[in-house]
């Protein structure tokens, strides 16, 4: 609140659908990819002038996979958007991809442009479970794009684990996790596999021998356990990195934060509202928005906030809110500190990480 704004950029092509994905993205077109970013270009352009006022300090071009757009694609966005919006000395700027398609990304071209930081899809270091998840990288293109990374001088690398794979065990995980490690990954989020309505997943979930939520639990705490020894710090229920390493952009959304979302699917929160763009092409193509109501209200704040591992403080919910934190709130985090799931302090209140795993239990209770 009152920090500058990120700036979200949607790509919404992949390679190839991959079955348990529900976000809004479609096997790629070169001539519709062409048509999709020059339509984008004019969408900056028009929300530049709009929130001309607003100072910028992220961008993340996100999907997706922006990675299958390629180079002069990606260059073209970014330059776009540093010339359309005021962005503050020093942004962050993220292109996320997956290890097929960066392989052919010239990541020169792109650090020339600003690119500072790459979110790469992993998912798992073990052969069967990319089978299952029907992902189509191996290992070795993920070693081969680091490298190329690297070479191009930037070093601010986040990899992306899935945990609850059919198959997978505490030893595969570790494997995994080791990986990313081996490969210089500076940042790490861990996402649950989770079964979306109307995904092939869906169909086949019977027959997928998917570990249970008690299994689940104990993959997360493993993986606390495991990055917090090797020095990654936990800074929201996610997300793990190394000190300074924390995305600032995705930091903005839980802390309330005002962001833009250009493209299909993306959603914003500027001025207090919040809008976004439908699950469809044509929609975006004639630049049509949905409100969706008030944002950065007490109720999300609580809910936010309490997703880092840095929790609320008082004294900042005060200032913005103009009133003390809820009684009712602070019962619920008294009834649960007892339990060791809330750190509840003089000034502030946090979820541990063992609280973590009931996040969604204990926010549901306190905003009841
Ligand atoms: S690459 Fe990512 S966005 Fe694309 S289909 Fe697979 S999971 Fe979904």
């Amino acid at each position: 609140m009152n920090e500058p704004c990120g700036l979200y950029v949607h790509i919404p092509f992949c390679q190839a659908k991959c079955p348990y994905c529900d976000f809004y993205s479609k096997a790629c077109n070169r001539d519709e990819i062409e048509h999709y970013v020059n339509h984008l270009v004019r969408q900056m352009e028009m929300y530049g002038n709009l929130y001309s006022d607003k100072k910028f300090d992220t961008l993340y071009i996100g999907g997706g996979t922006p990675s299958v757009i390629g180079t002069d694609n990606l260059f073209k966005i970014v330059e776009r958007a540093i010339k359309s919006f005021t962005f503050l000395p020093f942004p962050e700027i993220t292109v996320e991809m997956n290890p097929c398609s960066a392989k052919y990304i010239d990541f020169d071209k792109l650090k020339f442009v600003g690119v500072n930081r790459i979110s790469l899809g992993v998912q798992s270091a073990n052969e069967n479970e990319l089978h299952l998840l029907g992902r189509l990288h191996n290992n070795n293109d993920v070693t081969e794009t680091v490298s190329k990374i690297h070479k191009a001088g930037i070093e601010n690398i986040s990899m992306d684990l899935m945990l609850g794979i059919s198959e997978q065990t505490i030893f595969s995980l570790q494997n995994s996790i080791k990986f990313c490690m081996d490969n210089g990954a500076k940042h790490i989020s861990a996402y649950l596999l989770k079964i979306e309505p109307d995904t092939p997943y869906q169909k086949l979930a019977p027959t997928l021998s998917l570990p249970d939520e008690d299994t689940q639990a104990d993959f997360y705490e493993y993986m606390q356990k495991f990055l917090t020894e090797k020095g990654y710090r936990q800074y929201e229920i996610s997300n793990f990195s190394l000190v300074g390493f924390e995305s600032r952009h995705n930091l903005k959304y839980w802390n309330c934060d005002e962001y833009l979302g250009i493209g299909v699917s993306a959603h914003s929160l500027m001025n207090g509202k919040r809008f976004y763009f439908p699950r469809d092409m044509q929609s975006f193509y004639n630049d049509k928005t949905i409100d969706d109501g008030n944002g950065s209200t007490e109720q999300e704040y609580i809910m936010l906030r309490l997703r880092l591992s840095d929790g609320i403080c008082f004294q900042e919910y005060q200032n913005l809110f103009g009133k003390k934190f809820p009684e009712r709130c602070l019962k619920t985090a008294q009834k649960y500190s007892r339990y060791g799931l809330v750190n509840l302090q003089k000034d502030r209140l946090s979820l541990t990480p063992k609280g973590f795993l009931l996040s969604n239990t204990i926010i549901a209770e306190m905003l009841e």
